[in-house]
């Protein structure tokens, strides 16, 4: 039986050698044909109060001597970002500064690679720069939502002004509104920075599945425990590239139309000349409500009314 089947085993031998070098060679070929690698584009918004180091107001204000080491701590945080989303294979990564005066991170510090949206006003603010070419969303330096404790520095959007604001019923933190800007063009924010009361704001309300950096734990309003520079330098690095690996598994935060805003005011008077624009009521003495069908129409309009806030 065995001397008989010899030659049949040596001639299907011969025919699986064949088509596996044939199939090699077609995947060889496959290969050296493939196209270019696919743009993956990472748009990324840095605020400086959930930057590391940074524990007082005096340390994001220009007028304050110690804003020139807090906007290098700023370009550090950053730049370990960028270096970890290229090494992830980025293509293409936009930074915008986006706190106060927007020119903090000062251009020739940032990794070259990078492009820089620098200064104010912009109309999406926060979020100018993003649309639907992107694949991916980064905040870095984010602080948790005003009345928010322990956490360093916690405001949405104006200390002086905003008490609280609510979008269809969610008191948001600046990440959700603008995680909400993202999602209208259905970028997924993907990885996000800041004190770890803001990082836990981060994953109740954009999910588990975000990636946080935590870099500081806060004591309170005005203080906190900064994490070793070595460790959390390495940790944006390595969560960068850990995120950029959950392109296409998070989904964009997209919040269903129609949008009720209502911004909740510190005092009455903040509330006076918003009442100016059509479509805006105020159903108590503090609080501004609309309605839109479409968000980043929304968030302009509570952008003015923020605006006419500190005028009234
Ligand atoms: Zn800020």
């Amino acid at each position: 039986m065995q001397r008989k089947a010899q030659p049949v085993i040596k001639a299907l031998i011969t025919g699986i050698l064949l088509i596996a070098v044939t199939t090699v060679m077609s995947l060889a070929q496959v290969r050296t044909t493939a196209s270019p690698q696919k743009p993956l584009k990472v748009f990324v918004s840095v605020d400086m109060e959930g930057i590391w180091g940074v524990v007082h107001g005096n340390q994001c204000s220009a007028d304050s001597p110690e804003y020139q080491l807090a906007r290098k701590w700023m370009v550090e945080d950053v730049n370990a970002v960028v270096k970890g989303l290229f090494e992830a294979g980025a293509t293409e990564v936009v930074v915008n500064d986006s706190h106060g005066s927007m020119r903090n991170i000062i251009a020739s510090d940032l990794d070259p690679r990078a492009q820089l949206i620098s200064g104010s006003p912009k109309p999406l603010s926060m979020m100018e720069g993003i649309d639907s070419t992107f694949q991916a969303c980064v905040f870095v330096g984010y602080h948790a939502r005003a009345g928010s404790a322990p956490a360093i520095l916690d405001h949405t959007i104006s200390g002086a002004a905003i008490f609280a604001i609510k979008i269809n019923g969610i008191e948001m933190p600046e990440l959700g509104i603008n995680a909400a800007i993202a999602g209208y063009y259905q970028v997924p924010v993907v990885l996000l920075t800041g004190d770890t009361e803001t990082c836990r704001q981060a994953q109740e309300l954009l999910g588990k599945d975000l990636i946080v950096v935590p870099v500081k734990e806060a004591v309170n309003r005005f203080a906190a425990r900064n994490f070793a520079r070595e460790k959390v330098l390495n940790d944006l690095r390595e969560g960068a590239k850990k995120a950029l690996s959950s392109v296409g598994i998070i989904k964009p935060y997209v919040l269903q139309p129609p949008y009720q805003f209502e911004i909740d005011f510190h005092h009455s008077n903040q509330a006076e000349l918003g009442l100016l624009i059509p479509g805006v009521r105020r159903p108590s003495p503090r609080t501004l409500v609309f309605n839109t069908q479409d968000y980043l129409e929304g968030f302009k309009l509570m952008r003015a009314l923020i605006a006419l806030a500190s005028v009234s």
